[in-house]
C-alpha cells in the first residue's frame, strides 16, 4: 500500500513538472514543446489522480490554475473579475453529460453556441467610451498590459458608440492568411494562436501592427450594470457599441440543435479564414449562470467542445512502396496505429522521395500526422529531437517492388515510375480504379477480388470485365463465390455500360484526367469520337483545360492500343456519349468559373456548388484571373481580398440567391 501511494505521489509530481514546463513554454515563451493532445492527456491524468488521491493534491497544482505566471517586461494588471479558462469535452456523450449537470441546477437551460477562436483572450477597458487599457489573461488574476499593441488592431475600437465605462472580453487572433505570410517570411510559430500571443507580447507596437491581428468580442463580465439578462443580449449590446462580435454565434434550444451547429462547423471549419479549435457552449440566461457558478479554473455554465485532433504524434514502424494506377511508385509510412479525427490510422502517404528526404523522415521516428483534406492521412513532419539513435535513414528503391523493372524519375517530377506496361501492380490499381464509385461504379470489386481475378487470369484488362461471364462456371467454383455473388457482379458490369461518358474517361486512368476534367471533356465533346478526333489545340481551347492535360489526352487517344480498347468497349456496348441533361438556355452561370468563400447561411458549400453547376458554371477553389465571380459569405477572407485586387465580380449571398432565382 505504502509503495503504491509513493508511486502515485511521484507521478503527480512528475505530471506537475511536465505541465508547468509546458505552460511556461506555451504561455510565456509562445513556443510549445509538446503537442496540445499530449498536454491535454497529461492534464487529464493529473486531474484523475488528484480526484482519486485528494491527499496529494497541491494548492498550486496546475489543475487549479489558469495559464502561467506573468514574468514579462510588461506592466502588470490585476483583473477585478478573474479571467478564467474553460472546461473541455471531446465527444457527444460528454456534451450530454454537461447538459445533465446543468439541468440539475437549472431545469430548462437554453444555450448559446459559439466558435472557439484559436487565439488568446484579452480584456478591454473603456472609460467614457475610450479604450484605456488592454490586458492579457496571464494567470487569470494578473495579466500584462498590452494597450499599445491592442490599439494597432483594427477590430478593436479606440472609441465606442456610447460614452460609458465598460470592460469587455474576447479573443485576439491571427487569420490563417496572416499566419502563413508571417511564417513564410521567416518566423517559426507553431500555430496562429502562438503567433497571435507572440505578436501582442511585443514591446514595439510596430511589430504587432505589422502582424495584421484581429479580434472578436464574446464576453461582458458585468452585464447587470447595463440591465442585460441574457448572454445573447450582451453579445448584441456589445455589437451595437461597435465591437466585432462573431456573426456565427447562435442560440440553441436543445442538444439536437447544438449537435447540428457542431456538425455544420466541423465541416465548414476549413473554409473559415481563421482557426477554430472547438465550439463553446454557454448557458444563455445570466441568472442561470449565477446559479451554476464557477470552479477555481473555469465557469460551470460554459464548456468548450474541442474538435478531434487534426495532427497527432505516432511512430513510423516501416516505410513501404506501392505502385499506383499511373505506374507512380509512392512511399508510405506504416505507423503505430493512432486515432486522427475519429479514425484509426496505421498508414500514411509520404508522397515522394523529395518529400521524405526534405523532411528527413526515418523508420523509427516519432512523426506528426494529419488527415490531408480530411481523407488521406499524411506525415507532416518528423521530430528529430525525439530520436534515440536506432532510426533508419530513408532510401528510395531503384526497382519496382512488384515486377522488378528499373524505376524512372521523369524530368521535372519528384515521382518515380514503373514503366513496365505489364506490371501487375500497376494494372491491378487501374482495374480497381475503373470499378470505383466515380468511375464505372461496378460494385463488388474490392482490392482483394481484383487481385484474385487478375492472378487467376480472369481480368487482366478493362475489356475482360465484359467477357467475365465466359468464366462463370470457374468463378462459381471459387471458395466464397456462390451463384448469387457471381450473378450480382455480372449484373453490376452490365449496368455500368449505360453510364455517361465522363465516368469512362475518368475510369481509363488517363494521366492528369481527374473527375472534374473528365466532366469538362465529356460536356464539351459530347461523345468519344469527337474527343478522339480532336487535336491538342482543340482540347486546350476548352476553358479550364490546360496544355498539359490536352497533350496527355491527345497522346492517350493517339496510341493504337487505346484506339483498339475503345473500339472493343464499343463492341461490348459501353456507352460513349455524354448523357447529362444540358440546358440550351444561356444563364448568368453558363461557362463561368465561380469561387465560393466565407460562410453562406442558406447553403452548404456542396449545395451552392451543385446549384452553380446545374446552371452551367464551374466551381474552383482558388481565385485567379480566370475567375469570373466570387460568391462571398460572411467572414470571407483572403480570397475576397484577392478578388477585389483583381477586380473580379463579387456577389454576396443575397445577390447569389437573386441570380439563382432567375432560372
Ligand atoms: P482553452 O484554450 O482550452 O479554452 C479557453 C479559452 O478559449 C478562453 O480563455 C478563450 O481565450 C478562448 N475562447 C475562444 N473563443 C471563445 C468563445 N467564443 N468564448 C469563450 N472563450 C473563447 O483554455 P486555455 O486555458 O486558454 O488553454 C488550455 C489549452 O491550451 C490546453 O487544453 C491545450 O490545448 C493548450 N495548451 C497547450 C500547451 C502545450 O504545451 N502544447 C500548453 C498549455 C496549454
Amino acid at each position: 500500500m505504502v509503495v503504491v501511494i509513493t508511486v502515485i505521489e511521484k507521478r503527480i509530481q512528475e505530471l506537475t513538472e511536465i505541465i508547468n514546463k509546458a505552460n511556461h513554454d506555451y504561455y510565456t515563451l509562445d513556443n510549445p514543446t509538446i503537442t496540445d493532445q499530449e498536454y491535454d492527456r497529461y492534464m487529464e491524468e493529473l486531474q484523475r489522480l488528484e480526484e482519486e488521491y485528494p491527499q496529494y493534491k497541491k494548492i498550486d497544482s496546475p489543475t487549479q490554475r489558469v495559464g502561467s505566471e506573468v514574468i514579462s517586461e510588461f506592466k502588470k494588471v490585476t483583473h477585478e473579475i478573474p479571467m478564467l479558462s474553460l472546461g473541455d469535452i471531446f465527444n457527444e456523450d460528454e456534451i450530454i453529460e454537461f447538459d445533465e449537470k446543468v439541468k440539475k441546477v437549472v431545469p430548462n437551460p437554453k444555450y448559446v453556441a459559439e466558435l472557439k477562436i484559436d487565439g488568446l483572450s484579452v480584456s478591454l477597458l473603456y472609460r467614457n467610451g475610450e479604450l484605456v487599457r488592454a490586458a492579457t489573461r496571464g494567470d487569470g488574476v494578473v495579466g500584462e498590459d498590452i494597450t499599445h499593441n491592442a490599439k494597432t488592431i483594427k477590430d478593436i475600437p479606440l472609441k465606442i458608440k456610447q460614452p460609458i465605462d465598460i470592460e469587455v472580453r474576447g479573443e485576439i487572433y491571427m487569420s490563417k492568411a496572416s499566419f502563413k505570410k508571417l511564417n513564410e517570411n521567416g518566423a517559426n510559430f507553431a500555430n496562429p494562436r502562438n503567433a497571435a500571443a507572440g505578436s501582442v507580447r511585443q514591446l514595439d507596437s510596430k511589430v504587432a501592427a505589422s502582424r495584421n491581428l484581429s479580434n472578436f468580442i464574446y464576453h461582458l463580465p458585468d452585464p447587470e450594470d447595463y440591465n442585460i439578462h441574457t448572454h445573447y443580449d450582451a453579445l448584441n449590446f456589445m455589437k451595437e457599441l461597435g465591437f466585432t462580435v462573431s456573426p456565427n454565434n447562435k442560440k440553441v434550444n436543445n442538444i439536437d440543435e447544438l449537435m447540428d451547429y457542431i456538425n455544420y462547423w466541423t465541416k465548414e471549419r476549413p473554409n473559415l479564414p481563421y482557426e477554430i479549435d472547438g465550439i463553446v457552449i454557454k448557458v444563455n440566461d445570466l441568472n442561470d449562470q449565477k446559479k451554476l457558478g464557477y470552479t477555481a479554473r473555469c465557469p460551470k455554465w460554459a464548456i468548450a467542445y474541442k474538435f478531434p485532433a487534426e495532427e497527432v504524434l505516432t511512430k513510423v514502424r516501416d516505410i513501404i512502396f506501392t505502385v499506383g494506377r499511373t505506374g507512380q511508385v509512392t512511399p508510405s509510412a506504416i505507423l503505430e496505429p493512432v486515432r486522427v479525427m475519429g479514425s484509426l490510422i496505421s498508414k500514411a502517404t509520404l508522397h515522394n522521395e523529395d518529400y521524405v528526404v526534405s523532411k528527413d523522415i526515418r523508420v523509427g521516428d516519432t512523426v506528426s500526422i494529419k488527415k490531408a483534406g480530411d481523407v488521406i492521412p499524411e506525415v507532416v513532419r518528423s521530430l528529430p529531437e525525439r530520436r534515440v539513435g536506432t532510426e533508419k535513414k530513408f532510401e528510395m528503391i531503384k526497382n519496382c517492388p512488384m515486377c522488378g523493372s528499373s524505376l524512372i524519375r521523369k524530368e521535372d517530377e519528384s515521382a518515380y515510375y514503373c514503366m513496365n506496361e505489364h506490371c501487375p501492380a500497376w494494372w491491378q490499381e487501374k482495374l480497381i480504379h475503373y470499378t470505383s464509385r466515380h468511375a464505372l461504379n461496378i460494385e463488388g470489386f474490392g482490392d482483394r477480388i481484383i487481385e484474385d481475378f487478375y492472378n487467376l487470369g480472369f481480368i487482366k484488362t478493362y475489356e475482360d470485365f465484359y467477357t467475365l461471364d465466359n468464366h462463370k462456371e470457374d468463378l462459381m467454383e471459387l471458395e466464397g463465390y456462390g451463384s448469387k455473388k457471381v450473378n450480382n457482379l455480372l449484373t453490376e458490369i452490365e449496368n455500368s455500360k449505360n453510364l455517361s461518358l465522363e465516368r469512362l474517361l475518368f475510369g481509363l486512368s488517363i494521366r492528369h484526367v481527374g473527375q472534374k476534367t473528365a466532366d469538362i471533356l465529356a460536356r464539351n465533346f459530347k461523345n468519344i469520337d469527337n474527343l478522339m478526333n480532336a487535336s491538342v489545340e482543340d482540347i486546350a481551347a476548352i476553358k479550364d483545360i490546360g496544355m498539359t492535360i490536352a497533350k496527355s489526352v491527345a497522346k492517350f487517344f493517339s496510341e493504337e492500343r487505346n484506339k483498339e480498347l475503345i473500339s472493343h468497349l464499343k463492341e461490348f456496348g459501353v456507352n460513349m456519349y455524354y448523357l447529362k441533361e444540358t440546358s440550351d438556355q444561356e444563364t448568368l452561370f453558363t461557362d463561368k468559373t465561380f469561387v465560393l468563400t466565407g460562410s453562406l447561411e442558406r447553403f452548404t458549400r456542396d449545395e451552392a456548388k451543385e446549384r452553380i453547376e446545374a446552371l452551367g458554371g464551374t466551381v474552383s477553389s482558388s481565385v485567379s484571373r480566370k475567375t469570373d465571380v466570387v460568391v462571398a459569405g460572411s467572414e470571407a477572407g483572403s480570397k475576397l481580398t484577392k478578388a477585389e485586387e483583381l477586380g473580379i465580380t463579387i456577389w454576396n449571398e443575397e445577390e447569389f440567391i437573386n441570380n439563382l432565382s432567375k432560372y
